[in-house]
């Protein structure tokens, strides 16, 4: 039986091994055929590709998941504003948030990515908040209650231009 921080050790090599091979590795799938999404099961789950842009508006507005499902979210900006004028994040509100509450407090949270302390309890899951040509993954659990979760970009304003929209889980 291996002590612990042999296992560490052990560990650390392997993972350092697996970093120097990657290149190698690339280069090797690049000539098979890529595996189907079927074939190749992630612990990511699902993923779900959304863009913001400068117009305020998301690519999707309504996302329908089990309940449970894990979910892969990546919101992209492909606008080009300057993000302290423009910037993106999607962020997943608790059933029971308040939503105008939620986006009257935004403007006071500009320090903590317009996501407010004061809310915090009712956001499942948020991106980083983006600039021009970012993108950001968000990894989770979707509600295990069936129902309908409000999603929006909580920078200043956007909102009300439009920036939302629903995730139905059924
Ligand atoms: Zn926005």
């Amino acid at each position: 039986m291996m002590k612990p921080h042999h296992l560490l050790t052990l560990l650390a090599s392997v993972l350092l091994l697996a970093g120097c091979g990657r290149k190698e590795q690339a280069e090797t799938e690049a000539a098979t055929p890529a595996p189907t999404v079927e074939d190749a099961p992630s612990p990511e789950g699902r993923a779900i590709a959304i863009t913001g842009n400068d117009q305020m508006k998301f690519s999707v507005t309504e996302i329908r998941v089990k309940p449970g499902e894990t979910l892969s979210v990546t919101l992209s900006n492909i606008g080009t504003m300057p993000k302290f004028s423009m910037g993106h994040n999607w962020v997943l509100l608790t059933a029971d948030a308040d939503v105008s509450a939620f986006v009257n407090a935004v403007a006071g949270a500009p320090t903590t990515e317009y996501i407010p302390d004061s809310h915090q309890d009712k956001v499942i899951v948020a991106t980083k908040l983006l600039g021009p040509k970012e993108a950001d993954t968000v990894t989770f659990q979707a509600p295990t209650e069936p129902g309908r979760y409000v999603f929006l970009c909580s920078f200043p304003g956007h909102f009300q231009v439009g920036m939302k929209g629903e995730m139905i889980v059924e």
